[in-house]
């Protein structure tokens, strides 16, 4: 594959983000992504649910799919299964991913569709002016909970390794190039590839910014071994609530569902030949 360049990948219509939203940085980290994976555009579709992250389509020279909330994991399901040809990204934020739409994605996990997920968690509503969101701290106070959010926050990337994704990463929106090196493994990788990125919401969220996010971040330990689950969920465990951050998981041995799919039906029909010819015979 050739390289493109990063201007391939832009659209004409310019991001309508607050200035400073950490969505910019996603998008510059997957058009960096985009361009080394060396496809063109019109080889790639990108399909998102509701939400500020969510415009992300709309940005870019790629196909785009504005999906209804919490369902851009469907489309993209229903899209690589019918045309697997296509590189297939789904983006979106952590409302639309696990609120409305935390029982596809536990499915998407499971199913290890060979797509690139990348989600845009800001721990707070930000389209509809900052109502508190499944990643939001206990205890916060928003005008969705005044008296302090009486919840205590999901961890996406703990959800994504025990539902089944077989790559798993974590970036920081304020580290683009780290951003584009995840994203790139991630298309590479045949099946699920979750890439939480913790990308604030400048406006409505302004105590969960890049600094504090940054300070809250970690290494990952010397000598994880990316390939085992178990190490995996370890570092999240050993991390206490600290934001591990680079390549957390990558099955080697990871069969997506297409692959599935088709041993399945071949299966199937091998059995169907066996039954008709024992038929056959009796006949
Ligand atoms: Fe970004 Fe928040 Fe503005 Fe939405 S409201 S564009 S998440 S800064």
């Amino acid at each position: 594959m050739s390289k493109e360049s990063t201007q391939t990948f832009r659209c004409s219509h310019k991001p309508t983000w607050c200035p400073g939203c950490g969505d910019y940085g996603v998008l510059n980290g997957v058009e960096r992504a985009m361009a080394e994976f060396g496809r063109p555009p019109h080889e790639i579709a990108v399909v998102a649910g509701i939400g500020c992250s969510s415009r992300m389509p709309f940005f870019l020279s790629t196909y785009g799919f504005h999906a209804v909330h919490g369902r851009g994991l469907c489309v993209a399901t229903g899209l690589k299964t019918a045309r697997p040809e296509l590189t297939v990204i789904a983006v979106g934020g952590d409302g639309d991913a696990l609120a409305i739409g935390g029982n596809h994605f536990f499915h998407a996990m499971r199913r290890n569709v060979d797509l690139t997920y990348i989600l845009m968690d800001n721990q707070i509503y930000g389209m509809t002016k900052g109502q508190t969101a499944p990643t939001s701290g206990h205890g916060i106070r928003t005008k969705s909970t005044p008296h302090g959010n009486p919840d205590m926050p999901v961890d996406p990337v703990w959800v994504a390794l025990s539902s089944g994704a077989t790559y798993v990463a974590q970036g920081l929106s304020s580290n683009p190039k780290q951003v584009a090196e995840l994203v790139l493994g991630g298309l590479l990788h045949r099946g699920m590839a979750f890439i939480n990125v913790l990308s604030p919401c400048v406006t409505f969220h302004k105590d969960v910014n890049k600094d504090t996010l940054k300070a809250a971040s970690s290494e990952l330990p010397a000598g994880h071994d990316v390939t085992s689950r178990g190490a995996a969920l370890n570092v999240l465990i050993e991390a206490d609530g600290s934001y591990p951050l680079g390549l957390i998981y990558k099955d080697p041995a990871s069969k997506p569902f297409d692959e599935r799919v088709a041993s399945t039906f071949s299966a199937r029909a091998e059995s169907r030949t066996v039954i008709e010819s024992l038929v056959a015979s009796y006949a």
